[in-house]
């Protein structure tokens, strides 16, 4: 048994409190490789911004988890290097999808877990939920869990409405599960390819894609239920045009990429939405720098001299994001 403490971790308690107050939210990035912490680090320690290291269990699964577990302890160690002195770092799982998952990560020295059994009946997502909140909270390690489901490309438009979080659900589920953080679906959604085109219109100057806004009504309505409770958004990248144009200019497919415009997550980390989920941007950042190399200098094999670069980019993304999106700058000095 690994304890966060030990590590330098902290869990997302005062950390969500103190953003629900101040109007920001927390950045949740994911991280799979060594150049994406670097990035993440790097853009955090020159910001002063506590940061949310996710993890998926996908990323367990490629990077190995014993590896991931000592990445974010490096990570600690890293920031204070580069002069953050007291870095607030949390480690968090994103996705877990099962008690065994959780417990485990409990016992490696996360902060944080996130239960999704939100495509599970209710009951059972409360059952779920509660057995791992009463496990994880022993150990001082906090709990995200998930009500609604995230409407994803492949679904009918037609029933993306009633995936929505139902606000009438929240107050009953939290009182249940005792989780401390509650992932809410209000129209964002994973990956790149976030809407069809049939479900967005067409900017008439530039052709590109504008996608629906988020329904900031359910958001309301939650928030109204459960004041100063922290809620999280998924699924919340921009999916930012210029990469996407650097993508498809050398050598890249990525039609039609759509995600969530910034002005409508800096409206949503101004309310009790503290933690918000992106991952999809830094994937692009990094594989439109990549491309760029590849394609203007063919000759060069070291992989430093293409996944530099990406690092570079990812760094100016993330913080882009803290700055101008999150708000997050200055509040982990
Ligand atoms: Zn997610």
């Amino acid at each position: 048994m690994v304890s966060y403490k030990e590590i330098g971790l902290v869990n997302t308690r005062a950390m969500f409190a103190k953003a629900v107050k101040g109007g920001y939210a927390i950045p949740a990035f994911n991280f799979n490789n060594m150049e994406q912490l670097q990035a993440i680090i790097q853009a955090c320690a020159e910001t002063k911004s506590p940061v949310i290291l996710q993890v998926s269990k996908g990323a367990r699964n490629y990077a190995n988890q014993t590896l991931l577990r000592y990445m974010a302890e490096g990570a600690v160690q890293y920031a204070k290097e580069l002069g953050w002195k007291r870095p607030q770092i949390v480690l968090h799982l994103d996705h877990g999808d099962s008690y065994e998952l959780c417990k485990s990560c409990v016992q490696t020295g996360f902060s944080s877990v996130m239960i999704d059994g939100s495509a599970l009946p209710y009951d059972e997502n409360v059952a779920l939920t509660k057995k791992v909140v009463r496990y994880a909270h022993r150990f001082g390690v906090t709990v995200e869990a998930e009500l609604g489901v995230l409407a994803g490309v492949e679904d009918e438009v037609a029933a993306e409405e009633s995936h929505y979080t139902k606000p009438e659900e929240v107050v009953d589920f939290v009182t249940k599960t005792g989780c401390d953080s509650l992932a809410i679906s209000i129209g964002t959604s994973h990956g790149a390819y976030k809407f069809k085109p049939e479900q967005c219109t067409r900017d008439p100057k530039t052709g590109k894609l504008v996608p629906p806004p988020l329904a900031f009504d359910v958001l309301k309505q939650i928030e109204k239920k459960l004041p100063g409770f922290p809620i999280v958004l998924h699924g919340s990248s921009s999916v930012p045009q210029e990469y996407v144009d650097i993508i498809n200019t050398h050598g890249g497919k990525l039609p039609d990429a759509v995600g969530i415009p910034e002005e409508q997550l800096r409206k949503a980390a101004k309310s009790a939405v503290c933690k918000i989920n992106i991952d999809s941007d830094s994937r692009l950042a990094m594989t439109a720098a990549v491309r760029k190399v590849f394609v203007e200098k063919p000759g060069e094999f070291d992989p430093r001299k293409y996944l530099g670069p990406a690092r570079d980019e990812m760094v100016k993304l993330y913080k882009h994001k803290i700055i101008n999106v999150l708000g997050s700058d200055g509040k982990a000095k």
